[in-house]
């Protein structure tokens, strides 16, 4: 080769650069066929049978998300909570597996009713505190060490090398929800992980008009297998146009992450002065607990997502969010369109989500203008 290799970016821009040997398109068509044909001597050579297994539209998707993280393959699927929960699935009754306290709270909620049921072991710790996974996993039957850094809704961050050092010493694998780091800011793999799952609802289509999922592994073994025909049994599969849609939305992953991270950093400085907010929960401050661990497992940025905790309590931020007129009051995050969410109101009763927090998806309009329409929001709530 003549050059250096690209870099993930330029990978990302072009889709792996991949053109249509028949008709030179720069994009791939959209594989609507739930069925391929069977060759006269009863093979399948072009190693496509059923599209409950896979389909040609995943393709671009799953290899170009696994260069970003350094993986052997990814798997696509129908939701981040598929994604996830296939994760669990692949273990066996009886299995312990250690969770984080803060993580997203419907992987939680499973965690501690359907996958209890079923058989699994499953033990809630501070993942912000290495000690804590340390003394938690069961050197023998822990089977799955399940991290999210920076963790929603907090942003608490866990040390991903560590994690990989315990649970491999304790003979389980590490999976992490990289959703908020994306494979823009962290590689897990690279760290020692074996698993990473992204909701890609989120940043990778980035623009708030799919549901969709993905699991990359750090090597396409036996376990890798296993998955993948949890997602062909169970048919989590994701659908064609979506998959279409979020291998275009992950073409401007890096310009969106670095214009996000840019103006979320500057929120973040912003209103940590600002006299309605008591704290800002944002891992590129200095001042924040995890910023030492962010600094060294992060490159290019700490991500979009920030909390605000609000001066007045949960009256006061559930006001506020009511008077953003820029901002869009709705779950989710990593679309293009910023966010505002007062969190323990859809997290519900036993959430570890203090009542006076804000969660702010920051995405690609002008900070100035995020800014403003935070601060005339947070004192008008607060007045009223
Ligand atoms: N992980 C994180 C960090 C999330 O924020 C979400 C969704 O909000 C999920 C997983 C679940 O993903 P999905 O909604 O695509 O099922």
């Amino acid at each position: 080769m003549s050059q250096k290799p690209f870099s993930p970016a330029s990978l990302a821009a072009q889709a792996m650069g991949w053109i249509d040997p028949v008709t030179k398109a720069v994009v791939p068509p959209i594989h609507m066929a739930s069925t391929y044909l069977r060759d006269e001597d009863n093979g399948y050579r072009s190693g496509r049978i059923y599209a409950r297994a896979d389909n040609p539209t995943f393709d671009q998707a799953e290899s170009t998300l696994a260069a970003l993280e350094g993986g052997a393959k990814a798997l696509v699927f129908s939701s981040g909570m598929s994604a996830a929960t296939a994760c669990f699935l692949g273990l066996a009754p009886g299995d312990h597996v250690v969770a984080p306290k803060v993580m997203y709270w419907s992987l939680r909620n499973w965690l501690g009713t359907f996958a209890t049921q079923w058989g699994l072991s499953v033990e809630f710790v501070d993942a912000d505190r290495t000690d804590a996974i340390a003394a938690a996993v069961k050197p023998g039957k822990t089977k799955l060490v399940w991290i999210e850094t920076p963790a929603n809704p907090t942003w608490c961050v866990t040390d991903i090398a560590a994690a990989a050092e315990i649970a491999h010493k304790a003979g389980a694998r590490l999976a992490v929800d990289s959703t908020v780091g994306t494979p823009v800011l962290t590689q897990p793999l690279k760290l020692g992980a074996d698993i990473v799952m992204h909701s890609a609802t989120k940043y990778l289509n980035g623009h708030s008009d799919i549901i969709a999922g993905a699991l990359v592994g750090a090597a396409d073994d036996e376990h890798w297998q296993k998955l993948r025909t949890i997602r062909a049994q169970l048919g989590t599969i994701l659908g064609q146009t979506e998959a279409w849609l979020l291998m275009r939305g992950m073409r401007t992953l890096f310009p969106r992450v670095a214009w996000a991270c840019r103006s979320a950093e500057a929120l973040a400085d912003r209103l940590a002065t600002h006299p309605m907010v008591a704290e800002v929960l944002y891992p590129g401050l200095p001042s924040f607990a995890g910023h030492a661990v962010a600094k060294k497992q992060m490159s290019g940025g700490f991500g979009g997502m920030l909390s605000v905790r609000v001066k007045g309590g949960e009256r006061a931020a559930i006001a506020s969010a009511a008077r953003v007129e820029l901002w869009k009051r709705a779950t989710s995050l990593g679309g293009v369109e910023s966010l505002i969410e007062h969190r323990a109101s859809i997290e519900g009763p036993g959430t570890p989500c203090p009542p006076d927090l804000l969660r702010l998806s920051v995405g690609v309009e002008t900070a100035d203008d995020l800014f403003d329409d935070l601060d005339q929001a947070l004192r008008r709530g607060h007045n009223s």
